[in-house]
């Protein structure tokens, strides 16, 4: 006799996504987390009178993306999400947009005329190839750029890859940097609803009979991005910071859920090849279905698996990330924006002053700033983090002076990074009854926005399996 309906294994955004969602499908669930708190890599705590974050977040594809699906459908209490703001690049200069599209591009006189020349070409390129189909995304961008360029230049394409995948240019695919940078939308997109009100035109009449309605839509949109693309497009910082998010999802948590924290799942039990329960140190605890959301790479040491699943889980390729908060005792005018920004010469960080977006962030008149680094994990680790600091201080000239509080966390911001051999799994592992979900399990998007499609795509499977 089974104790839950479903067993979810780990209490990070994924798991209780997870939870909350399949419970509302009327199902008695459990969620066992490892740590004593839920929340994982989604979550923000006090150091020093500075509310701090699990890493610089900003969150994506808000206005009709899976997590806006999610929250539409599933919860009963919402965050407020706050403009993200423009992404800014930081030189010796002082600070300059971004440029999101062709258009700014021209004007970005951050790299030289010549290379932004270049790369303009090298974008359009690759984007109408992979509009008509005929480039599959998956090369290098390293292997797209054309020769000639600067050192400052590569160093901008390495910054943009390490942001957008976790790896460098030589690591990253062309599609990434498509995907990433919004020129090609993975979801449903405003472009659908702009291209709307040109429904009777006749150009878009005579091909129709050649392309599905919504291909023809999505095509159009993404060529006429290369001019009016917009980067930060649907992308917000929940206020309250990032645990107003966990929280919506853990008020919005029907009573036929169960949480227990400090309990980490060390078998998952099959018998007679089905998956029936799970074993922690307090006992074997049964279950019809359960979910894993922990690492994917982790499962082999749970559960007996067939050698080519094994095989294909170890080549699961992950990154390590540094992040170092800064609490200042005052608002300096080098933060004075919304939004984030990323430094590119000689290391790369991605940097934001949330408290710019939350005065309440922070004590009252200071102002805090999160800088995200991706670190070597063969190398010592604290002096990756002088290194990284020692960055900030040549980004910023003289914030040393008005540092009153310095936090460092180290983490692995997805459990899998997307490279170009890497693997993903799918919610469905080769044992009836397990499930997974989590960001090693779907590779669209980034961080709280890939887990969201990862639980869209456990309910679509659940559902198919009768499960739900
Ligand atoms: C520096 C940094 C910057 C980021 N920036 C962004 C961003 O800008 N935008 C964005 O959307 N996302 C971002 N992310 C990523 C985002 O935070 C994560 O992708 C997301 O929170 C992952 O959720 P998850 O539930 O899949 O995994 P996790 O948060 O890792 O949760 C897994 C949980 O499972 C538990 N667990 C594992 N094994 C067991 C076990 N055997 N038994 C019990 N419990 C177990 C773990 O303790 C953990 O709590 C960032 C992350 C970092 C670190």
């Amino acid at each position: 006799m089974a104790d839950y309906d479903v067993i979810v294994v780990g209490g990070g955004i994924s798991g209780l996504l997870s939870a909350l969602t399949v419970s509302r499908h009327g199902k008695k669930v459990l969620v066992l987390e490892k740590d004593s708190v839920v929340g994982g890599n989604c979550n923000s705590y006090n150091v020093d009178g500075f509310q701090v974050d699990t890493g610089v977040h900003a969150i994506t594809h808000l206005r009709e993306g899976p997590l806006r699906r999610l929250m539409d459908e599933y919860f009963t209490y919402l965050p407020v999400f706050l403009n993200h703001g423009d992404y800014h690049v930081r030189t010796e200069k002082g600070l300059t947009k971004m440029p999101s599209n062709i258009k700014e591009f021209v004007t970005f006189d951050i790299l030289p005329r010549k290379d932004r020349f270049l790369l303009s070409q090298a974008l359009t390129k690759a984007l109408t190839q992979v509009t008509f189909g005929m480039l599959e995304g998956n090369q290098p961008v390293y292997d797209h750029l054309p020769g000639g360029l600067s050192m400052d230049t590569y160093d901008f394409v390495d910054a943009i890859s390490y942001s957008l995948s976790g790896k460098s240019m030589k690591e990253t695919s062309i599609n990434r940097i498509l995907y990433g940078g919004s020129f090609v939308r993975d979801s449903i997109s405003e472009g659908i609803f702009e291209d709307d009100q040109q429904e009777n035109t006749s150009y878009t009449s005579k091909i129709t009979d050649t392309l599905s309605r919504y291909q023809l839509k999505s095509h159009i949109s993404t060529i006429s991005r290369l001019a009016t693309n917009k980067i930060a497009y649907a992308q917000g910082y929940p206020r309250g910071g990032l645990k107003s998010l966990l929280s919506a999802v853990l008020y919005s948590m029907p009573k036929t859920v169960q949480i227990k924290t400090s309990s980490r799942v060390k078998k998952i039990i099959s018998e007679e090849g089905k998956v029936t329960g799970v074993a922690t140190d307090s006992g074997v605890i049964r279950a019809g279905t359960v979910v894993y959301s922990g690492f994917v790479k982790d499962l082999p040491d749970l559960i007996e698996l067939p050698a080519d699943y094994k095989e294909a889980l170890s080549r699961i390729d992950q990154t390590l990330s540094l992040t170092i908060w800064l609490g200042l005792s005052e608002k300096i005018k080098e933060f004075d924006y919304m939004g984030s920004e990323i430094w590119f010469k000689g290391g790369a960080y991605w940097a934001m002053p949330v408290s710019n977006h939350d005065p309440g962030l922070a004590p009252a008149g200071k102002q805090l700033i999160g800088f995200t680094f991706i670190i070597d994990n063969k190398k010592n680790i604290e002096s990756e983090k002088k290194r990284a600091f020692e960055l900030i201080l040549r980004a910023v000239p003289g914030i040393e002076k008005r540092i009153e509080m310095t936090h460092y966390q180290v983490t692995i911001p997805e459990k899998a990074a997307v490279t170009i051999n890497g693997f993903f799994a799918t919610s469905r592992p080769p044992v009836p009854n397990l499930y997974l979900a989590g960001t090693d399990t779907d590779n669209r998007s980034m961080g709280i926005t890939r887990a969201a499609y990862s639980v869209l795509e456990l309910l679509k499977a659940m559902k198919e399996d009768k499960k739900l």
